[in-house]
This record gives structure tokens, sequence and C-alpha cells, in this order.
């Protein structure tokens, strides 16, 4: 039996993820796989929402331990999928009131058991601008510098996912109005 993939990707915010992602599913339902789009945000949102949340950019200011249970059920719902490619759009970590929080603790990549993990990364000035633009999300605006910094823990963050789960991890450069070069080379570092 051919094992499904459980792909994780991962970048700072408007860094290009959810814009790659879909670019992706579409690469590969061409295909004939099944593929599963999830979006960790989104599944913590709808739960959050039954208690009041409006919006998915106030989740990072809820108390850690509220975040903390959300990612809990999130992960577990996320185990669930069964498609040949699960895709998973996530945080290697999520700026916090209390510092740098952790989007996969171990006890997420114990239940997820992600087999592949991708880092969308881009200039940190091509980053700078998307979250200056994009005016449909509410996102926490950061000088050049803080960008870097950012990049920094996320590489960080990563290589210990990596350690922990034994999967491999790509790095892929999503340079602007290069779309489709981003999402092929991804389809690639997944084997497919
Ligand atoms: P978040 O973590 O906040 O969900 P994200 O990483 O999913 O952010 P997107 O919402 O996919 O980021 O993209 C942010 C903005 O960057 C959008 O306006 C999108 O159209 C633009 N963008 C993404 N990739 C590219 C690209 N290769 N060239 C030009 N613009 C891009
Ligand atoms: P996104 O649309 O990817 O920016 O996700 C929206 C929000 O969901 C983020 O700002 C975080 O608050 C939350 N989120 C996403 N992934 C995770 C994760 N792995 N762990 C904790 N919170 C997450
Ligand atoms: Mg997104």
């Amino acid at each position: 039996m051919v094992e499904n993939k459980k792909v994780v990707v991962v970048g700072i915010p408007g860094v290009g993820k959810t814009t790659v992602i879909n670019r992706i599913a579409e690469i590969i339902k061409e295909r004939q796989k099944t593929i599963k789009v999830t979006n960790f945000g989104t599944i913590m949102f709808e739960v959050a929402k039954e208690n009041g949340l409006e919006n998915r950019d106030e989740l990072r200011k809820l108390p850690i331990s509220e975040q903390k249970r959300l990612q809990k059920d999130a992960a577990d719902k996320l185990s669930k999928f069964e498609d040949d490619v699960i895709i998973i759009d996530t945080h290697a970590f999520i700026r916090t009131p209390e510092g740098f929080n952790p989007g996969l603790p171990y006890y997420v990549l114990q239940i997820i058991e992600p087999t592949h993990f991708i880092i969308v990364t881009a200039k940190t000035e091509e980053i700078y601008n998307r979250r200056m633009k994009d005016e449909t999300r509410n996102r926490d605006k950061a000088a050049i510098t803080t960008i870097k910094k950012e990049l920094d823990i996320q590489s960080a963050m990563m290589s210990a996912c990596s350690i922990l789960s034994g999967s491999p991890l790509s790095q892929i450069q999503n340079n602007e109005g290069k779309l489709e070069e981003a999402a092929t080379k991804i389809i690639k570092a997944i084997g497919l």
C-alpha cells in the first residue's frame, strides 16, 4: 500500500502559503489523486467562533492555555483525513503577547505524524510588502529587521520538528510573480 503524504506547510504571515497551496491543489487534482487541503487556523477558528471569537486574527491573542486546547483539538480533527495527499497550512510558531508559541509542539507532531515539512519563504522585502498590501487580513505590521528575526526563529523551530518526526524538511522560495515555480518545487519536494 502506498502511504499517504501528510505535508505540513509553514511560513511566516503573509509569505504566501495559502496562495501557493491553492495552486498545488489545482495541479495535483489534474493528476487524478485525492488531495485534502486543510488550514490549521481555520479549524481552530471554527471551534473558537462557537465561543464568540469574531476574527481569525484574534486567535493568537487568546490565553495560551486556550490556544493550546484549540490546537490539540485541530490536530485531532486533521489526523482523521485519509486522502492520498493531505496538506496542512500552518505556522512554525505563533507570535503571541507571551512570546513565540510553537505551532507544532511534540504532542501535535505525535497526533499528525507528518511525512514532509515545507517552509515557504521569500525575500524579507517581499514579505513586508505583501503584509502591507493585503487588506483581507489583519496581520501584525513588522519592520524588515523583525521579519528577519522571525525567519531565524522559524528555521530553529522547524529543525526541531524534522528531527523529532524523522521526516524531511525543504525550504522553497515564493518570490514575486513566481507562484507557479514555487508550487512546482513543492510538488517535487514531496515526491510527486
Ligand atoms: P497567513 O499566514 O497570514 O495566512 P499566507 O502565508 O497564507 O499568510 P497569503 O494570504 O497566501 O499568505 O498571501 C499574502 C499575500 O501575498 C496575498 O495578497 C497574495 O496574493 C500575495 N502573494 C502570495 N504569493 C505571491 C507571489 N508569488 N507573488 C506575488 N504575490 C503573492
Ligand atoms: P492563518 O490563516 O494561517 O494565519 O491562521 C490563523 C491563525 O490560526 C494564526 O494567526 C494562529 O493564531 C492560528 N494557528 C494556525 N496554525 C496554528 C498552530 N499550528 N498552532 C497554533 N495556532 C495556529
Ligand atoms: Mg494563509
